[in-house]
């Protein structure tokens, strides 16, 4: 394995979880009560190995073809011998109904559900795969929300969900951990009302639907996890600040 490319991974995670514990120590929480996950969608699988090395255990990708290209591989090198823990991969890209079952169990968490056509398809899926035998449990899943309104964005609008969460309850294949939200980029003010909305509508759907336990919320990335973790995220995707040598550390 290349040491100096993990030596540099371990480094940039050191201060990555510095400025991650001096966010969280604004609200009281510690390290321990958010997740890290590695976006590792531009770096092959001996980088995810040098990373896994330098200490991360949660990896994040948006195509489910290389989610399981990483996971194989990964499984590859422990066959060949190398002494590789077990780590989780999380789904968080947008996810095509014909791609469903390559992730079914593969993913820990897939935090793009952002429709209710999406929702009942990994459901119907995944329900299928539990009566057979090939799956243990509901899939996790976040609900992945448009808060900002941008056009561009896929994903639920905040009525949209407040609508879909009766239906969603009643969906045996899927389990629906929280929401997930990306900011709009280059805009600090804009990304910490996107964070805050997101958090907001977790409050009212736990006060309006005691029996969901919505506890995770995912959102941050390397240019604003700062402000998410500061507004209550419990999952941040970092990909750039991880792997990237030259993505600017403030
Ligand atoms: C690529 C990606 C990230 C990571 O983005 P960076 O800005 O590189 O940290 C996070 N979330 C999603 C959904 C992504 O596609």
């Amino acid at each position: 394995m290349d040491i100096s490319l993990q030596d540099q991974l371990r480094r940039r995670r050191e201060e990555i979880l510095f400025r991650m514990d001096t966010a969280l120590s604004k609200s009281g929480r510690t390290l321990a009560d958010v997740e890290l996950i590695a976006v590792s969608k531009t770096v092959d699988v001996e980088y995810v190995q040098a990373a896994i090395a330098a200490g991360y255990r949660a990896f994040g990708e948006n195509r489910p073809q290389e989610l399981a290209r990483k996971i194989d591989g990964l499984e590859q090198m422990r066959a060949a011998g190398a002494g590789i823990p077990d780590v989780r991969f999380d789904m968080i890209g947008n996810l095509q109904t014909n791609k469903i079952n390559a992730v079914l169990g593969r993913a820990d968490l897939i935090h793009s559900i952002s429709s209710l056509h999406l929702a009942e398809a990994v459901a119907s899926r995944a329900s299928r795969r539990i009566e057979d035998g090939l799956l243990d449990a509901a899939q996790p899943v976040l609900l992945e929300v448009n808060v900002s309104g941008e056009e561009t964005k896929s994903g639920f609008s905040v009525d949209e969900v407040r609508q879909a969460i009766p239906h969603l309850q009643t969906l045996y294949g899927i389990r629906v951990c929280g929401l997930m939200t990306m900011a709009p980029r280059g805009d600090k003010k804009m990304a910490r009302a996107t964070f805050a909305g997101l958090r907001e509508l977790r409050d009212e759907l736990s006060v309006e639907y005691p029996d969901l336990s919505l506890d995770e919320l995912s959102c941050g990335m390397s240019e604003d996890f700062e402000i998410a973790l500061e507004e209550g995220s419990t999952i941040v995707r970092l990909g750039r600040v991880v792997f990237d040598p030259a993505f600017a550390v403030e």
